[in-house]
């Protein structure tokens, strides 16, 4: 007979129904990502290393994950970064040497930001 009062089961490691999954609209496919959380163990990183993977190999990011995108005005250079950070520092490197003007986009910006050199 069951007991439903006691909270006991609370670090049970096979209690992981909830597997997060990942789908991509233009694969038209959808992947559980129980291989990225077996190495690497913490929700929120596998996602990224998924969409990190799935960039690197199809060239495009899956659903529901929106990259920071840096893009050259004058020439077609640019980048699609998980982090803000590594999008900025792209932008500002090639604005650096190149003298271009880059914007800098995110789906949570109402508009994206310039880069322009010093
Ligand atoms: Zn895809
Ligand atoms: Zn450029």
């Amino acid at each position: 007979m069951p007991d439903p009062d006691g909270p006991t089961a609370t670090t049970d490691p096979d209690a992981v129904d909830d597997l997060p999954t990942v789908s991509c609209s233009r694969c038209d496919d959808e992947w559980a990502l129980d291989y990225e959380l077996e190495e690497l163990t913490v929700g929120n990183q596998a996602v990224e290393a998924f969409a990190l993977d799935h960039f690197q190999h199809t060239g495009h990011f899956p659903d529901d994950v929106s990259p920071w995108v840096a893009d050259c005005r004058r020439c077609p250079e640019g980048v699609e970064r998980l982090d803000e950070a590594g999008a900025r520092r792209w932008a500002a490197t090639h604005a650096r040497h190149t003298r271009h003007r880059v914007t800098v986009d995110h789906a949570d910006l109402d508009e994206p930001t310039v880069v322009e050199r010093d």
